[in-house]
């Protein structure tokens, strides 16, 4: 059954009722798949035509968050989708449906329009019914406010406040508040509290500032810091988007005042706040405060038509603008005729819907603060009046340190979670707030009945229960299931807490300050941070991965602190970056380097001297090389994974009593940075060298590339001649191929021709020239597994130092004669934690221990960054390692410990034979 609604979700087939009704064996399962190919697909899916050619990025956002849904219908405060599930919209709009969806009263007024067929565009004319509501509009507004400009939305009704505000002044200036919001167009995006959105499109534009809402002190100071250069200032009664916050009392009378010893016109935005949402006509009432210029829009349209409203006072409004300003559709007849039916609404039974907004909204008001009471760390506060509320969201993650819900509260992005599990779970539609992502916006219609807000304080209680317990694997697996979770199956406490992470907090004494990029290698990583997602099925994690990717910020996994052995102390940060290795490697590497950046300022911001680049975050970024900058220190922690392999391997071949000069050694991933160290360091050891590229590239370049590390190969060699022999008296026979060839004068290409010709060094694209290798080390980037268990030579000795492995774990049981052993893993000093990564306590992978080293020994330059690794900042890390008490791991496979010897094959009969 789940497979054919998945299939019914994913292909857009609608499964029939009856098919899935008779599915209770295998044999009813293949032929009802059968019985599907006989479904008529619909030939045009709406949503997908949204995606293609309206906004993909907003469609993939919300396919991630499980909320793509498609509404079809819609009544009131119910909206119904294509599946025919029904939620409650308590989100209307952000405000704009004062009457839920499809109010009869508004649709009979624009009927009465089509009726009277009053011209609805006929500019330039004295437009009747724009007029009649004008005069409406200024019969109930603040005194004093005399001329109504009208527009289409809420953005260019400010736009018209600047620009008669910029006239009337004669100034420039418009001072606004941190996370106010005045819509998206250049001047209100630039009155907008939020850099988030000004950056990417070079605003703020000049002249514009801001300061604290709600702090008169700061506006004082700021309007007496630059006297008479202010034209506006632009001010929310309740900050709707910056997260529903209200003002202290009397601050909007202050403002005014201040504003006027200034001679700065006071800009008052209800665009949100304006017709009833806060249970008044107009929320300033509320203050007793008189704007000179008042902004409209949203509710203004009754939920039907787009409109904004500029009201302003004789100072504010003049002549030029009046004759300058206008707008093809503004004062257009079906808007101004919504406009009054919304009015009539408002104010009919002695404004009773008003007082229902009063009433009701305390009401709720009041279940909500029962729910913060029951869940006070989690729910912070309820914010707002009337049926503008917002629940603030912890970003505390104490509680849960090691839960991607505690990530998610900590990054701001709890809400959104929320958002997708009501929507789901309990048929309840809220939202975020645009400028306090933290902020769950609760936005009934104005005309939303008692029962309705019962119904969604419910949902609320039922959520947060579920949302507390910090279980991240019963919470993703409702919203999957669209299912609440089994009361008994959900966890009664949280779980311990582990390693909390600590505060930015600068370190006492002289421990220097590290951090470490890491991700999750593929989906299980996931579980391994966060043991809740256990629960979830193997594909249910799979979808919880690719929801993760790129929706959280970077964040702090987890702090480590480090002693060395000389007694110096470093302090790191674990940040985690939401993508797998996969879907790093998928991403244009604009946005790769983009999402790595943002993790980068999180460590600087922290205090870090040095960055470590983990797994995919140096793949895609050349080996960190494109990252490099000069405010950061960066390192891909590549060097000291080289020295573990060779210590690993070297450990590994003693035991077995196997020597290097005896082996035929192959690299898989020879022409990466880490792969064309090794063959260096491998040429000196080896009988023969197997270098293997990848086989995306074709033949000659694959060949080309392979040639270079060979080229090299036989310079280090050459090189370091002398010393190779004294190490090894019965010098390894592809080094001495190379000085005997030296010795008869050949060059080099001749030298790596007859290296081939003989047998002693094989370039290869393909993985199949690793079956000849008795010893094999994997480095590659390639994001899963592969070598095939059966192409390893027998008794074969494995490295795999790649992440994720290049090895599957299959190999135990098939091939018992090979011995795959883990590179890469250190036991570090003092034996800490570093966090859930999936490593045993007290070790860490190398290029981490690399990021650790250079903190200690500091001070810290980029090292090991790009495509190719000096040999001698690979001895250095050696040194460094051994002064500051870091060792090799002991040996394990597949992250298991290996007992001495046990389960290994005595290659050496083998290896004769081979020989
Ligand atoms: N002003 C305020 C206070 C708002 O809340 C909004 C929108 O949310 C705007 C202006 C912008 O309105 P619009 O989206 O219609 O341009």
């Amino acid at each position: 059954v789940e497979l054919l609604c998945a299939l019914d979700r994913w292909l857009g087939v609608a499964v029939p009722a009856d098919l899935l009704a008779g599915v209770a064996h295998t044999d009813a399962l293949i032929d009802a798949i059968d019985a599907l190919q006989h479904v008529p697909v619909q030939p045009t899916d709406q949503m997908s035509d949204y995606a293609r050619c309206v906004n993909p990025y907003l469609a993939a956002k919300l396919a991630q968050l499980k909320i793509d849904r498609r509404f079809t219908r819609a009544d009131g405060a119910w909206l119904f989708d294509s599946d025919g599930h029904r939620c409650l919209d308590f989100m209307s709009q952000y405000g704009a449906l004062p009457f839920g969806h499809h109010p009869v009263q508004i649709w009979q007024a624009l009927q009465g329009l089509r009726e009277d067929a009053e011209p609805v565009f006929c500019q330039p004319s004295l437009a009747p019914s724009a007029g009649a509501l004008a005069r409406v509009l200024l019969q109930h507004a603040p005194a004093g406010l005399r001329h109504v400009t009208f527009s289409n939305s809420g953005a260019e009704a400010v736009e018209a406040a600047l620009k008669m505000a910029r006239h009337a002044t004669g100034r420039a200036g418009i001072l606004s508040t941190r996370r106010g919001f005045h819509g998206k167009t250049f001047a209100a995006l630039s009155a907008t509290g939020n850099p988030g959105y000004q950056q990417p499109f070079g605003l703020p534009l000049a002249d514009f500032d801001n300061i604290e809402y709600g702090d008169i002190n700061a506006l004082q100071a700021q309007l007496a810091q630059r006297p008479g250069q202010y034209a506006a200032f632009i001010v929310e009664v309740i900050q709707g988007e910056g997260g529903v916050r209200v003002a202290p009392p009397g601050y909007l009378r202050a403002a005014q005042q201040a504003c006027q010893r200034h001679g700065t016109l006071l800009v008052i935005d209800e665009v949100q706040t304006g017709l009833g949402r806060t249970g008044r006509l107009f929320a300033c009432d509320d203050e007793g405060v008189v704007p000179d210029i008042l902004t409209l829009a949203k509710a203004l349209g009754g939920g039907l038509v787009p409109v904004g409203a500029t009201l302003a006072n004789d100072a504010a409004y003049s002549e030029a603008f009046a004759l300058k300003h206008s707008s093809t559709f503004a004062g257009n007849a079906l808007a101004a005729r919504a406009g009054l039916a919304t009015l009539a609404l408002l104010l009919q039974d002695d404004s009773a819907m008003l007082r229902h907004v009063v009433a009701e909204g305390a009401w709720l008001r009041q279940r909500l603060a029962q729910i913060q009471a029951r869940h006070p760390w989690l729910v912070t506060e309820v914010r707002g009046r009337g049926f503008m509320l917002g629940l603030c969201l912890t970003r505390d993650r104490s509680r849960w340190p090691e839960s991607f819900l505690g990530i998610a509260a900590e990054s701001g992005d709890l809400a959104q979670f929320v958002a997708s599990y009501l929507l789901n779970v309990e048929g309840l539609r809220l939202a975020p707030t645009l400028n306090g992502s933290n902020v769950l916006r609760v936005q009934p219609p104005l005309n939303a009945t008692h029962a309705q807000c019962a119904l969604a304080a419910d949902a609320l209680e039922r959520c947060f229960d579920v949302v507390a317990t910090g279980h991240t694997g019963h919470f993703f697996r409702a919203i999957l299931r669209r299912q609440a979770p089994a009361a008994h199956a959900l966890p009664s406490s949280l779980p311990p807490s582990v390693a909390l992470p600590k505060p930015a907090v600068k370190p006492a004494g002289k421990a220097q300050r590290f951090a470490f990029l890491l991700h999750p290698l593929d989906e299980t990583g996931y579980a391994d941070y966060d043991p809740s997602l256990a629960v979830l099925q193997p594909a249910e994690l799979r979808e919880f991965a690719t929801s993760m990717a790129g929706l959280l910020e970077p964040v702090v996994g987890s702090t480590v602190h480090i002693q060395s052995a000389t007694g110096a102390r470093a302090q790191g940060d674990f940040i985690l970056i939401s993508h797998t290795a996969e879907q790093l490697k998928q991403l244009p590497q604009r946005e790769a380097l983009a999402v790595l950046n943002k993790g980068i300022a999180l460590a600087q911001q922290r205090g870090a001297a040095i960055v470590g680049l983990g797994a995919y975050t140096s793949v895609v970024s050349g080996g960190g090389a494109q990252l490099a900058n000069s405010h950061t220190r960066l390192t891909s922690g590549n060097s000291y994974t080289v020295v573990s392999a060779m210590e690993a391997l070297d450990a590994a071949l003693a035991q077995r009593g196997q020597h290097w000069q005896h082996c035929s050694v192959g690299i898989v991933g020879a022409a990466g940075a880490i792969g064309s160290c090794l063959a260096l360091l491998l040429a000196e050891r080896a009988q023969r060298l197997v270098l293997i590229g990848n086989p995306a590239h074709t033949p000659a370049a694959g060949r080309a590339r392979l040639r270079v590390v060979a080229r090299a190969a036989v310079v280090h060699v050459l090189a370091h001649a002398a010393a190779i022999a004294q190490a090894q008296p019965d010098t390894p026979s592809f080094a001495r191929h190379i000085l005997q060839a030296s010795t008869a004068g050949l060059d080099i290409d001749s030298m790596l021709a007859s290296l081939e010709q003989d047998g002693s060094l094989i370039l290869a694209g393909s993985i199949h020239a690793a079956a000849v290798a008795q010893v094999l080390v994997t480095a590659t980037s390639f994001p899963g597994n592969l070598v095939d268990d059966d192409l390893l030579a027998h008794g074969a000795l494995v490295c795999d130092i790649s992440r994720p492995r290049s090895i599957g774990r299959s190999i135990l049981q098939r091939r018992p004669d090979v011995l795959v052993i883990d590179g890469g893993v250190i036991a570090l000093p003092g034996r800490p934690r570093i966090g859930p990564y999936g490593l045993e306590d007290g070790s860490s992978y190398a290029c981490m221990a690399e990021t650790m080293l250079l903190a200690l020994d500091g001070p810290c330059r980029d090292t090991s960054l790009g495509a190719t690794l000096d040999v001698a900042e690979v001895k250095r890390q050696q040194l460094l390692a051994r002064r500051h008490g870091f060792a090799l791991a002991s040996p394990r496979s597949f992250g298991l410990p290996l007992p001495p010897l046990a389960g290994v094959v005595d290659a050496r009969p083998v290896l004769a034979t081979a020989l």
